[in-house]
């Protein structure tokens, strides 16, 4: 089998209602999606994350200018060794970001065929399903207006109760008082009604107010605490874990076995969060979870992207051994992301549903899904 063409769509779309999240106002919801073709009619889909602030494009070039050069005629069912040569090809220009986040579409996409030639689902191919289903946890609380809204986030904090949600992340970082606020708000809200929550604030501190707000938070019984610092600061992380009593999450913006390698080596975090989308891929997942688990850290993977990523993600999870083995170990959970996105769960006909408080891992072959063309040609952008 060869590599025979290689597509890329960049799909976009303005939200009626921006959202704010600490690091700025999202206005679109955007995906960078690529469609390897092979010389024997088996295609692969897979995407590049695409953060709320990141123009689609940047990935779209490193695909279509640097990524397909190496690729076309090539064995896809090579993904190791295609991995490597991606990566070594851009280490001078790569390494993190966007190209990275290219070469984890086009890994995704490899998996996808792969997949489709053993006529296997992924979690198959990675050596198996160590679960059938996934705890979804609600993402969102996002702003619409800015501080001051904590009575409208308790209030969402029951919508996502009432869709069946029993773990959700809160977004701070909108300042340490508005952040406690909110947190007593939601805290009101969801008493007694078996929540359990994160909070995410996407580095919008520097060690000292993190440290604060985690230390305010000690008695909310946290799941996690997520990004508390920039991720360049390493020493921050471990900061953090030293002094705080929650676990310590991040990984969202490191990348590949090499970012993941120092992360990790540092002791930065108890939970490693990479995207499939912008980690390097499935194939980065698994480099990724085996650092993770020989250090005792676990894994649960970042997934912000549209159905394809989801459906990534849902194979890495499946596959992903827990870190600390017992009886009623603690299983990864599924970041479900609740805000706003008009073409995410429409992209492939069969999209992700939680069904009493769970969602199950698709078993169809490759990523488990059939990708809706109409709505590609409908959002993509020239
Ligand atoms: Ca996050």
């Amino acid at each position: 089998m060869k590599i025979s063409a290689i597509k890329v769509h960049v799909l976009k779309t303005p939200l009626e209602e921006p959202f704010a999240f600490s690091q700025g106002w999202v206005r679109q919801r955007s995906a960078t999606l690529v469609e390897v073709t092979t010389d024997t009619g088996i295609t692969g889909w897979g995407e590049a994350f695409a953060q709320g602030l990141e123009p689609p494009e940047i990935a779209a070039a490193a695909i279509e200018h640097a990524l397909k050069p190496l690729l076309l005629g090539e064995d896809p069912l090579q993904t190791e060794v295609l991995w490597h040569r991606m990566y070594h090809a851009t280490r001078d220009f790569g390494r993190k970001g966007s190209v990275i986040a290219a070469i984890s579409a086009i890994d995704i996409a490899l998996w996808d065929i792969a997949g489709h030639a053993r006529g296997a689902p992924v979690h198959e191919l990675l050596g198996g399903a160590f679960r059938s289903q996934v705890t979804p946890y609600a993402t969102g609380f996002y702003r619409i207006r800015g501080k001051g809204e904590a009575p409208r986030l308790a209030e969402e904090a029951l919508r996502h109760h009432e869709a069946g949600f029993r773990l959700m992340k809160v977004k701070l970082g909108f300042g340490i008082d508005d952040d406690l606020e909110v947190m007593r708000a939601i805290g009101r809200a969801i008493e007694g009604k078996g929540v359990r929550l994160m909070i995410d604030t996407n580095h919008a501190y520097g060690r000292a107010e993190a440290l604060r707000l985690g230390r305010a938070l000690a008695d909310h019984d946290l799941v996690w605490y997520e990004e508390p610092v920039v991720p360049e600061d390493i020493e921050g992380y471990r900061e953090m874990r030293e002094k705080l009593s929650m676990p310590i999450a991040g990984g969202e913006n490191e990348h590949t076995l090499y970012g993941f390698g120092r992360f990790i080596a540092a002791g930065a975090v108890d939970i490693a969060q990479p995207d499939v989308g912008s980690c390097g891929g499935i194939s980065a997942c698994r480099h990724i979870a085996a650092i993770a688990q020989a250090a005792g850290v676990g894994v649960n993977p970042h997934v912000w992207g549209s159905a394809i990523a989801q459906a990534a993600s849902l194979q890495v999870i499946a596959a992903l051994p827990v870190a600390h083995h017992s009886l009623f170990a603690g299983q990864p959970v599924l970041e479900y992301d609740r805000s706003s996105h008009p073409f995410r769960q429409h992209l492939v006909t069969t999209p992700m549903r939680l069904a009493d408080g769970h969602i199950a891992i698709p078993t169809g072959a490759g990523l488990g899904i059939t990708v809706d063309r109409s709505v590609i040609d409908r959002f993509r952008v020239a």
